[in-house]
């Protein structure tokens, strides 16, 4: 056999669940246990080569070495903005590539991790949707951005980096499109043995899939984040085309039922300002009306430009008057800073590299769009 066919031959232990990581360890022979010596090492320690997991057995790990490796996406290249954001650029194959963007805080360190090459909602203000889709990422190319991220801030010397403490899924494409690997990375992220992130560190950001949504409440109980964008259905057609399958109504509902479900504190709404389209007094009054005594708060995010965009980003003013307007009247709101915007890793702005896209999206046909179960 030629070396090559070994390697295709070889499992990737990165992105395993446990019940899978057992079912491998199994298929050589071993006890459940070597497992949980396996989640630990990877998760842990964030050790990858298998030659240095030195309690295990001389024999088991010279069998993992030949069936096994852990293979993690290949960095392309590196950024660091003056604020001290930083993003990478990571393969997904010879021709695409995806993003991901670790953002320091005094009390946090947020990785921000895509879920698929590209995007198919076509939503009309977000650069990743001029890129159109390409692919799902694999369970093991989402959790090894995690797994990735901490191995470069640890070896990056600065005393200011500290490892991931929040993973938000807010990089490039919408994640419950991608339910089947997403949910088997949450977790991943969650478990204590594997990174034993608190569940309210981590957060899933949807645009509106909504049977996705109530599945999910079966599945996790992660923080939620919603890409609500407008107060009323015929602006939200505009900007987020799945409003034309899941209108606003519908949309709140599964979130209410999440959060009934999850015991969970409250959804995070995403408001993109809009210059002249959705920042107004009035379409702050309107959104008070959807939101008011329910679990929620809106997170104003100021619109990041990008090439060829027609939108302009709301003026400082018109920020803070939605603001003052929303919290006057009894809803919580807060300005989310933009970070990152000189190294074009600010909210909208991950356009990786996407060839060989899809031709359908979102805008171009509504009904037949893969949205995988
Ligand atoms: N597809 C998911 C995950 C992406 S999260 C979702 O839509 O929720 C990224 C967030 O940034 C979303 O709320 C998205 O609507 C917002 N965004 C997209 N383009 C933007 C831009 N140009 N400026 C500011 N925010 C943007």
């Amino acid at each position: 056999m030629s070396e090559a066919a070994v390697t295709l031959e070889r499992t990737n232990l990165l992105g395993l669940e446990r019940a899978g990581m057992e079912a491998f360890v199994q298929t050589l022979g071993s006890q459940p246990f070597r497992a949980r010596q396996l989640w630990s090492w990877l998760y842990k320690r964030g050790e990858g080569r298998i030659e240095e997991m030195t309690d295990l057995a001389k024999a088991f790990r010279a069998q993992l070495i030949e069936r096994a490796e852990v293979r993690v996406p290949e960095i392309i290249s590196a950024h660091e903005s003056a604020d001290g954001t930083r993003k990478w650029l990571l393969r997904a194959d010879s021709k695409q590539a995806f993003e991901m963007v670790y953002i320091p805080e005094p009390d946090r360190g947020t990785l921000c991790i895509s879920s698929q090459v590209g995007c198919a909602m076509d939503c009309s203000f977000c650069s990743t949707a001029q890129q159109g889709f390409n692919r799902n990422l694999t369970t093991a190319e989402i959790v090894g951005q995690v797994w990735l991220a901490n191995r470069e801030l640890g070896t990056s010397g600065r005393p200011d980096e500290r490892a991931v403490t929040n993973v938000v899924l807010m990089g490039m494409g919408e994640p419950l499109a991608n339910f089947r690997n997403v949910v088997p990375a949450l977790r991943i992220f969650t478990d204590d043995l594997g990174f034993d992130l608190s569940r309210r560190r981590v957060t899933i950001s949807t645009s509106g899939l909504v049977p996705q949504m109530y599945k999910l409440a079966e599945e996790t109980n992660v923080a939620l984040a919603v890409s609500l964008h407008a107060p009323d259905d015929e602006l939200r057609n505009e900007l987020v085309p799945i409003n034309r399958v899941h209108p606003i109504a519908e949309l709140l509902e599964a979130c209410w039922h999440y959060i009934d479900e999850q015991n969970g504190r409250s959804v995070t709404f995403e408001y993109v300002m809009l210059d002249g389209v959705n920042d107004s007094v009035a379409q702050a009054r309107h959104l008070v009306r959807l939101l008011k005594g329910k679990p929620a708060k809106l997170n104003l995010i100021p619109f990041n430009p990008f090439p060829g965009t027609q939108y302009r980003r709301s003026s400082a003013e018109a920020i803070q008057r939605f603001r003052d307007e929303l919290i006057n009247r009894g809803v919580l709101a807060t300005v989310r800073r933009t970070r990152g915007d000189d190294i074009d890793a600010a909210c909208g702005q991950l356009a990786g590299r996407v060839n060989d896209r899809t031709k359908v999206r979102l805008g171009d046909k509504l009904i037949g769009v893969s949205v995988q179960p």
